[in-house]
């Protein structure tokens, strides 16, 4: 009987802890499932600061800037995150702007279906920076990171280690010629946030032997595509010289 009273109250002691070290690992768990990636568009410090490794990596490196519209279309960032395959994390210098095309001519397969794509398949490396469709555009990896999408390994001054990746949609319901002034708005940002000339502008097909922007090289349509972005470079450069000629007049107020 005694001995019987003492083994209910162990066994009450032993329950209590059970209580207490289950909530414990329910917490921690809780606590590590936190997506580091998917912090807050517009703070590029936090996207930076969630690897202690980017952050080492940022000594000597260009910062990465963040931009929130391109031609009137807003920038949703959807930033793939740590520890995903996709995103090695590795900082770089950002020297080109590489543009690609989808080739996926499905209905659906708009920049949306694509960032979905991105962030929950993880069975693959290939990423891109951005995707471009005729109404967004979607932001997957910050510009100084690497993203492997040029498809030339670890080649020094290459597309991988040093371009930006911009995929543009040639989905059947996607506006084709909408999607070219989105990208050539994007380009022309992304040349002035990184101080760019139109020579670091560059087709997939620059860095491996793949037609890739297929349906801009097989309409024969890349120096007219070229002149767009250039054109859009010149008017943002200017835009950008009258409102700091503003600035100075009115006193840097
Ligand atoms: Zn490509």
């Amino acid at each position: 009987m005694k001995l019987n009273r003492l083994q209910r109250r162990l066994v009450t002691i032993l329950a209590g802890l059970l209580t207490v070290i289950l909530v414990l690992v329910v917490i921690l768990i809780f606590t590590e499932r936190k997506p580091s990636g998917s912090s807050s568009p517009g703070s590029p410090a936090a996207v930076q600061g969630s690897d202690p490794e980017a952050v080492a990596g940022t000594r000597g490196c260009v910062t990465n800037t963040e931009i929130f519209s391109a031609g009137g279309v807003e920038i949703t960032h959807r930033h793939i995150s740590w520890g995903s395959p996709r995103r090695p994390g590795e900082i770089r210098e950002i020297k080109y702007i590489t543009i690609h095309e989808t080739d996926n001519r499905r209905s659906g397969a708009d920049a949306g279906a694509h960032g979905t794509l991105l962030a929950e398949n993880e069975a693959e490396i290939t990423s891109w920076h951005y995707t471009v469709d005729d109404s967004s555009i979607i932001h997957h990896v910050p510009d100084n990171e690497i993203a492997w999408n040029a498809g030339d390994n670890r080649t020094k001054n290459g597309g991988n280690i040093n371009g930006i990746g911009i995929e543009m949609c040639v989905n059947l319901t996607n506006d084709y010629e909408k999607t070219l002034r989105n990208t050539a708005e994007l380009a022309a940002e992304l040349m002035i946030a990184y101080d760019l000339d139109m020579d670091r502008i560059r087709f997939h097909e620059d860095f491996m032997n793949k037609e890739c922007p297929h349906r801009l090289i097989s309409e024969g349509r890349t120096d007219e595509f070229l002149e767009m972005i250039r054109d859009a470079y010149v008017r943002k450069k200017e835009e950008v010289k009258h409102s700091e000629e503003e600035t100075t007049e009115s006193g840097g107020e």
